[in-house]
């Protein structure tokens, strides 16, 4: 049996929020003052675990809070999706893990969002220390197209993100797609046949650099999986609103939902 098709592979939500997270810090609309624990979100991550690995994808701002919710010690590799703040800003914290486990941990990325991540952690890449401070013992590794990570396929594809192009990952049958408001061709043909997408979708309305919902929606419609997942959500978005109103076979995700792949 391939990894691509095994059945114990499984996602689970780290974070499900938009750059800025749910609750906002200072507001007190219906969703960040909502009493349902859905609408916690901490910024947006998955760990996917196949035969007792498990590789993180971007290291998100909370990404203590979330090891501790889920009980994390092990991250075998991590996989960035691009260089913004909100998936990135956490890599500090997997010095932590290096202690746990007494091992260096590979990083993946393509070539660009490497150098970007190398820019803004000068102080962990650096053998000089001058700052004297304890740095993360990270094994940079490029990824400039579709590789075996832990015996896992994974393809990166590139995607419209605004001014920007994001990486998007299909990790054996899986689809991670956020930070995206457009998906060039070459994407659409990585991403036919998967049996899980799950697709970022900041509010109801297109924004320059993000899915709305719709089309979020109509992204993982035509990919036609057995089950999709949105995700990278704002305030704009109250999980119980999302979760009557979207088609049959696609649910709203949430911080420490486990799905199976
Ligand atoms: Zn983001
Ligand atoms: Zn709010
Ligand atoms: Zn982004």
């Amino acid at each position: 049996m391939t990894p691509a098709s095994s059945p114990c592979m499984t996602a689970l939500f780290m974070g499900t929020g938009a750059s800025v997270g749910v609750p906002m810090i200072g507001c007190s609309c219906p969703v960040c003052l909502s009493p349902d624990r859905r609408n916690r979100r901490t910024r947006s991550s998955i760990l996917v675990s196949s035969g007792g690995k498990n590789i993180l994808v971007d290291t998100a701002p909370d990404l203590r809070s979330q090891a501790l919710r889920e009980g994390l010690t092990r991250i075998d590799a991590v996989v960035y999706t691009h260089a913004h703040a909100d998936h990135v800003l956490g890599l500090d914290e997997l010095r932590t893990f290096n202690f746990i486990m007494k091992e260096e941990i590979p990083i993946y990325a393509p070539p660009r969002v490497l150098d970007r991540i190398r820019a803004m952690f000068s102080y962990a890449f650096s053998d000089e220390n001058k700052e004297g401070v304890t740095r993360p013992r990270l094994v940079p590794r490029e990824l400039p197209g579709p590789m075996e990570i832990l015996g896992i396929p994974v393809t990166p594809f590139l995607v419209e993100h605004g001014p920007v192009m994001n990486t998007a990952l299909r990790i054996g049958d899986l689809i991670y797609l956020t930070d995206c408001n457009a998906v060039p061709p070459e994407g659409k043909r990585v991403m036919k046949g998967a049996s899980t997408m799950i697709v970022g979708a900041v509010r109801y309305e297109p924004h320059e650099s993000h899915f709305g919902l719709a089309q979020a929606v109509a992204e993982i419609a035509e990919v036609a999986p057995r089950q999709g997942y949105i995700t990278h959500l704002s305030h704009r978005m109250d999980h119980a609103t999302l979760e009557a109103e979207l088609p049959a076979g696609i649910r709203p995700a949430y911080d420490g939902l486990r799905v199976a792949v």
